[in-house]
């Protein structure tokens, strides 16, 4: 299946939430979503959602999932069907599995503006995992992984802004030093930390038919 290539702020209001895929304007009030909640193409006379199907709500939630991550549907499937082998909850263990990947830790820790900007970081080569640079977004780190850059690439505007910058708040199992643009794993992702409104058993359900 193709990579998304519309407009991301429809995804949001497709999916009824905000999905945080254009960074810093996803925390103004130019956001598309706070403007017009509606999905796109519906609601123009009642306003309303229609209602929806189980079946309806489980797909959408799944889809909400994936898009945040800007994952396409085969990668999704395959960070499912791990996380179904692994012990303890799979949907909780999905989310750990997709808030695991170096991609997001780098959006995470800021310096990527969206998941979609640290994805190119990523595979450009900017980002090093102790000290070495590791180019596959879907790498998993792990605890104790230090993330910087490449030498070269902290002359790079973004980063000088970033250096400059407060560290934007932190999930508790990342640590940030803007001053020195240093990135740490303190443990584990935990599911308190992730910050979509996500009901992970609705993924469940729709992957168990
Ligand atoms: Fe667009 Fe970001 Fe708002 Fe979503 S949260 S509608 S991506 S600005």
């Amino acid at each position: 299946m193709a990579r998304y290539t519309g407009s991301v702020c429809r995804l949001c209001r497709r999916e009824g939430c905000k999905l945080f895929l254009k960074g810093d304007r996803c925390y103004s009030g130019k956001c598309a979503f706070v403007k017009r909640p509606s999905p796109p193409g519906e609601q123009k006379k009642s306003g309303r959602r229609s209602k929806v199907s189980e079946y309806g709500l489980q797909l959408r939630e799944k889809q909400k999932v994936k898009r945040a991550y800007g994952m396409m549907e085969s990668q999704f499937e395959k960070y499912y069907n791990i996380a179904e082998r692994m012990k303890g909850k799979t949907g909780v263990n999905l989310l750990q599995l997709l808030e695991s990947r170096l991609d997001n830790v780098v959006f995470r820790l800021g310096f990527g503006d969206s998941r979609a900007q640290a994805r190119q970081f990523v595979l450009h080569g900017h980002i090093l995992v102790n000290g070495k640079k590791v180019d596959i977004a879907s790498f998993f780190v792990s605890e104790g992984d230090e993330i910087t850059l490449r030498k070269k690439s902290t002359e790079m505007e973004r980063f000088k802004e970033l250096r400059e910058s407060e560290a934007r708040p932190m999930p508790s199992w990342l640590s940030m030093d803007n001053a020195n643009l240093v990135g740490r794993v303190l443990s584990a992702p935990v599911r308190e930390d992730i910050d979509l409104t996500i009901e992970e058993h609705l993924i469940v359900e729709h992957y168990s038919k």
